[in-house]
C-alpha cells in the first residue's frame, strides 16, 4: 500500500494531485484510521447494514465501489477528521453498502438527460442554454452524484468532434448561454478550455458562459493564472458556479482560490445538494452561506437530491427541506438564502419548493 503524506500535496501541481487521487478503499480507510471499524460499532450510524461477508467498512467500500469507483484527492482528504466515521466530508465520498440497495423511484438517469443529448457532449434541455460535457472526469466521486451512471464513454468529444457541438450552437440563435459541465469541466486543461471558449465567443448570439465545477473546492490549486486568463479574457459574460455542500470544505486554501477568482472579477455562485446526515441542519446551512459570502461567493441553489440509483440514503424529505429553508430565511438576509429547488425531467426549469 502506498503511504502518502499530506505535506507532499503542497509541492504538487493540480494535475499531479488529480492523478494521485486515492481510489483504493483500503488506502482510504488506513489513512483515516478507520480500517479496523466494524459495522456493529456503536460509532457508526448505519443500523441496517448487516449482511454476512460485508460487515466491515472495508467490505462495504469494496462492494459499493465496484459500480462507481472511489476517488478522492489528498487536498480534500486532509480536511476529513481522522477516526470520525460521521465526518460530513467523508460521508460524501465513502462507498457504503446502502448504495447497493434498490429504492422505488431511483433510476440510472433521474433527469432523463439521455433524451436531451442530441449530439455527443451536448445536452439541450432548457430554453436558451446548452450544456457541454467538457470533461468526463471529476476530481472526486461524490456518492450522491446524479451522473454516476452517465454514459461518459459516448460523450467524450475531442477537438474534431467539438465542431459538431459548435455547429449546433451556431445553428440555433435562441442559445444565448453555454454551460461547461462534466464530469468536471476544470478537469480539462486550460489550453483546451481557452480554445473552446474562443470558439464559442465567435458565435455572435452566445452572450454568456457559465462554468459548473467542484474542482476549486476539491483541489484549490486548480485555480491557476492560466485558468484566470481564459475565464477573464473573453468577451462572454462569465460566471462560475462552485459546488460546496459543507462549511468544513472551505479551508484556507479553498478560500484563497475563491478570493483569486473574485478579485479577478469572476462572478461566483454556489450550489449545494441537501444531503441527509451531511448538511441537513439549519446551523450547517447558515455557516455555509456566511462562509461563502466572506470569500465572494453568493449562495445560488439548494438542490433536493436527484433520485439516482444508489443514493437513496442521502434523501431529505420535502417537509424537512422546507422547514430548513424557512429557518434559514429567519436567520439570514435574503441574498444569503439559496433557492430551494428540485430538478425534474420534462420540466422547462428547476422547480422551486418555496
Ligand atoms: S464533482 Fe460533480 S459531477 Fe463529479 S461526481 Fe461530484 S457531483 Fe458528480
Amino acid at each position: 500500500m502506498i503511504t502518502r503524506s499530506v505535506a507532499s500535496v503542497d509541492s504538487l501541481t493540480w494535475q499531479e494531485q488529480l492523478a494521485g487521487s486515492i481510489r483504493d478503499p483500503k488506502e482510504l480507510l488506513h489513512f483515516l484510521k478507520l480500517d479496523s471499524l466494524e459495522l456493529d460499532s456503536p460509532e457508526l450510524n448505519s443500523p441496517e447494514l448487516e449482511t454476512p461477508g460485508t460487515e466491515s467498512l472495508l467490505g462495504q467500500a469494496l462492494a459499493a465501489s465496484q459500480d462507481f469507483q472511489l476517488r478522492v484527492p489528498m487536498a480534500y482528504l486532509q480536511r476529513i477528521v481522522k477516526g470520525d466515521i460521521n465526518d460530513p466530508l467523508l460521508l460524501q465520498i465513502l462507498p457504503l453498502k446502502e448504495e447497493l440497495r434498490g429504492a422505488p423511484g431511483y433510476t440510472a438517469d433521474p433527469l432523463d438527460e439521455q433524451t436531451a443529448n442530441p449530439i455527443p457532449g451536448l445536452i439541450h434541455k432548457y430554453h436558451g442554454r446548452v450544456l457541454l460535457i467538457v470533461s468526463p472526469n471529476c476530481a472526486i466521486n461524490c456518492r450522491y452524484c446524479f451522473r454516476r451512471h452517465f454514459p461518459y464513454q459516448d460523450n467524450k468529444p475531442g477537438r474534431n468532434e467539438w465542431q459538431q457541438a459548435l455547429d449546433y450552437i451556431a445553428g440555433d440563435d435562441s442559445i444565448t448561454e453555454v454551460i461547461y459541465s462534466g464530469g468536471d469541466p476544470l478537469a480539462a486543461s486550460d489550453k483546451q478550455l481557452l480554445w473552446l471558449t474562443e470558439e464559442i465567443a465567435q458565435i455572435s448570439h452566445v452572450k454568456r458562459l457559465r462554468v459548473h465545477t467542484r474542482l476549486p473546492i476539491v483541489i484549490p490549486d486548480r485555480i491557476t493564472d492560466h485558468c484566470l486568463h481564459w475565464l477573464t479574457s473573453t468577451d462572454l459574460l462569465t460566471s462560475l458556479v462552485i459546488h460546496s455542500n459543507h462549511p468544513n470544505e472551505l479551508d484556507h486554501h479553498v478560500e484563497a482560490a475563491l478570493k483569486k477568482l473574485s478579485n479577478a472579477g469572476v462572478t461566483l455562485l454556489n450550489q449545494t445538494v441537501l444531503l441527509s446526515g451531511i448538511n441537513d441542519s439549519v446551523e450547517t446551512l447558515q455557516a455555509l452561506s456566511e462562509k461563502l459570502f466572506q470569500v465572494g461567493v453568493l449562495p445560488y441553489y439548494l438542490h433536493l437530491l436527484d433520485k439516482v440509483k444508489g443514493a437513496a440514503h442521502f434523501e431529505v424529505s420535502d417537509q424537512l427541506a422546507k422547514q430548513l429553508l424557512t429557518e434559514l430565511m429567519a436567520r439570514l438576509p435574503g441574498y444569503l438564502v439559496p433557492k430551494l429547488v428540485r430538478e425534474m425531467p420534462d420540466h422547462p426549469n428547476k422547480v422551486p419548493l418555496i
